[in-house]
């Protein structure tokens, strides 16, 4: 059995007039991530660190940011393309480990509710999908609100 680890890291702009897509959920939230897809940092990162673990590249490999197919584009629909293509190498997702940094709003109300839209896309149980987040403590672009970043762990196997 080949067993691999994966590591993801995204960062977004956060822009007045646009929505809050994270882990899969829209958040209430005076500000939004800006990008060309639904901006979804979490979602990104863990698909950087799925597509690592199986040493396929970066999302921006496979869904290039200049092409029009994408814009708008729900990530759920990213992170579902991302495991069919490890699947299709025979890998499997074990668990994923996610970190969030975000000034606000509180993202652990919402924390089941991104598990429950992300764990199924990856052929996985809720239970093996863990997300913590956490403020940058007011320093740098995250605490002054003009962005966010995620950070993704992922293990997976090869029988
Ligand atoms: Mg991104």
């Amino acid at each position: 059995m080949k067993i691999r680890v994966g590591f993801g890291f995204d960062v977004h702009p956060l822009e007045e007039g646009r929505e809050l897509w994270l882990g899969g959920v829209k958040l209430p939230a005076m500000k939004g991530a800006a990008g060309h897809s639904d901006a979804d940092v979490l979602i990104h990162a863990l698909c950087d660190a799925i597509l690592g673990a199986a040493n396929l590249g970066d999302i921006g490999s496979h869904f290039s940011n200049t092409d029009p197919r994408w814009a708008g584009m729900d990530s759920k629909y990213f992170l579902q393309e991302v495991t069919r293509m490890i699947q299709a190498k025979g890998w499997k997702i074990m668990n994923a480990d996610l970190t969030v940094t975000l000034e606000t709003p509180k993202v652990r109300p919402h924390i089941d509710a991104m598990k429950q839209a992300m764990a199924p896309l990856m052929g996985i149980s809720m239970d093996d999908v863990s997300i913590k987040a956490t403020t940058n403590e007011r320093l740098g672009y995250v605490g002054r609100m003009e962005g966010l970043n995620a950070y993704a762990v992922v293990l997976i196997v090869q029988e």
